[in-house]
């Protein structure tokens, strides 16, 4: 069992162990006097998962109720919040009850943001199911839903009071969903950690499991303390996203995960600033051989000046500009403020890339 403590302005403790949601119940019980617990899932987790975590929340006493919504991120939406409300109400659950949340991100942000709402904020626990809210997700405390407009658009900073990591959920993960994960753990090793990135180089990412997500949780962890409320160096878990997030948007948000897109993005912004000499020699080499290894897309139709002009309007651009996650070398990386009037020039003027 590995113990991560995360020193945010609520502390919580992380907990990584094989078979932990059988007895998640002791965990629950150790950090709530709840009477009741809702478990919030979704249609794909629940019936896998939901009746050994109901189990042994009822063996602590706890009287449980089950809110389960159809699986996708087309339901992180508003109208299945107020469902979600709509079940608390109906089980009578009072400001000192708790929800526990048992699935991946969308799980997560969902029943993070009903957690920290209904009542003016209750308490509530992540039980990340997939990859990517393994290493990602279920650590800082954002929490949310998506509108017509954009993802992510409605949300609040709300810790969870306790995160149960059991790798052995990932064994009836389907394949793209693990390449999400593996697109954010390839990202902590480029902007913090060349141990991370020397292994997942020269090891199986598959039989050191338990070290990856724990190394990445632990990089997360570290960030999010120094900057919770996501307003500085928070800003270095956005390595490959800007970039990532336009090559979604061109795909119209299909054909390429989230992760494939930010480690493809990765991978085409340490080329440019290789070139430029910002980076050291043979980083995007590295990260290209990377991506191969992992089935990840190594190309995209999509010329650099049209992911470049996607980048407009993307969230992160504050003021004027737009903030890049640059590499000096691997697991060494700085944030780059870049005028909006200057993408194109300093992308794609001399870049064959860019015609
Ligand atoms: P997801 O929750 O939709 O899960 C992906 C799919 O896998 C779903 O179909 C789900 O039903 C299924 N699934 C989950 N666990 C499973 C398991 N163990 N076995 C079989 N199937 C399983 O999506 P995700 O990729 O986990 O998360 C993506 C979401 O996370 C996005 O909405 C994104 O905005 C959000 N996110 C939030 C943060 C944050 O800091 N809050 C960070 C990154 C991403
Ligand atoms: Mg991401």
């Amino acid at each position: 069992m590995k113990t991560i403590e995360v020193k945010t302005g609520r502390p919580y403790n992380i907990y990584i162990e094989h078979g932990i949601i059988k007895s998640a119940g002791s965990y629950v019980r150790a950090v709530s006097k709840a009477v009741r617990a809702v478990i919030v899932s979704d249609s794909n987790v629940a019936p896998l998962y939901s009746e050994a975590v109901e189990a042994s929340l009822k063996s602590e006493g706890f009287e449980t109720s089950v809110f389960v919504f159809e699986a996708g991120e087309e339901r992180k939406r508003l109208s299945t919040i107020e469902k979600m409300y709509d079940h608390f109400y109906e089980h009578n659950i009072t400001r000192t009850d708790i929800i526990v949340a048992l699935g991946g991100g969308v799980t997560g942000d969902m029943a993070g943001f009903a957690a920290a709402s209904y009542l003016r904020g209750i308490d509530f626990v992540q039980i990340p199911t997939t990859l990517l809210s393994q290493v990602d997700s279920s650590v800082g405390g954002k929490t949310g839903v998506d509108l017509p407009g954009g993802k992510n658009l409605v949300g609040a900073f709300w810790q969870p009071v306790v995160v149960l990591i059991d790798p052995d959920t990932l064994s009836t993960l389907p394949r793209r969903y693990f390449n999400d994960g593996m697109g954010e753990v390839i990202k902590y090793g480029c902007i913090k950690s060349p141990g991370l990135f020397g292994r997942l180089e020269t090891e199986n990412a598959e039989d050191i499991l338990d070290d990856i997500i724990s190394e990445s949780v632990s990089i997360k962890r570290d960030v999010v303390e120094h900057d919770e409320r996501d307003t500085g160096e928070r800003a270095i878990l956005n390595f490959g996203h800007t970039f990532g997030h336009a090559l979604e948007k061109l795909h119209g948000y299909s054909g390429i995960s989230h992760g494939e897109a930010v480690a493809l993005g990765a991978l085409m912004l340490t080329r440019i600033t290789e070139e430029k000499g910002i980076t050291e020699p043979g980083t995007s080499e590295r990260i290209l051989s990377l991506l191969k290894k992992y089935d990840m897309p190594t190309e995209t139709k999509f010329t650099l000046s049209q992911i470049v002009d996607a980048t407009r309007g993307d969230k992160k651009s504050s003021g004027k500009g737009l903030s890049f996650i640059f590499l000096s070398e691997i697991g060494t990386c700085f944030i780059n403020k870049i005028g909006t009037d200057k993408l194109v020039d300093f992308f794609c003027a001399d870049n064959p890339m860019g015609q």
